[in-house]
């Protein structure tokens, strides 16, 4: 992960970052876990306050810095959460469940989703113990 903290031409202050983890990810199907290599690059404006954000260039995304304090692993997390793909599956042929039975599994695709091993912040969580 790389963050390079700067100010602009215009004098605000931005943060331009580069990260990239490897994450266990729940296998839609199958419930699994799958590698996958997430990686995120943004550029962010630093806002005293949330009525500035407005004046922020379209290319940076606002960031909220209270008291001074930034809260950066909250914000590393939310650029994880963003980077991460959606619904990710296994190859047919590495997958626990067989593709005959994926009509049928479809239905409770919804329920599924709210599952605790798909929820990507359980991820994150083991993420943060490492650190
Ligand atoms: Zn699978």
């Amino acid at each position: 992960m790389v963050l390079d903290f700067g100010i602009d031409l215009q004098g605000r202050r931005q943060i331009q970052g580069w990260l990239k983890a490897d994450l266990a990810l729940a296998c839609r199907r199958c419930h699994a876990p799958i590698e996958r290599a997430v990686e995120s690059e943004f550029l962010l404006g630093m806002v005293a306050d949330e009525s500035l954000a407005g004046e922020l260039p379209a290319s940076h995304e606002p960031v909220l810095v209270e008291n001074e304090q930034l809260d950066l692993l909250a914000l590393v997390e939310d650029e994880l959460i963003l980077s991460l793909p959606q619904v990710v599956y296994h190859d047919e042929a590495d997958c626990l469940v067989p593709a005959q039975q994926l009509v049928s599994k479809a239905d409770d695709a919804t329920e599924e989703a709210s599952a605790p091993d798909d929820n990507p912040f359980a991820v994150l969580r083991t993420l943060k113990g490492k650190q």
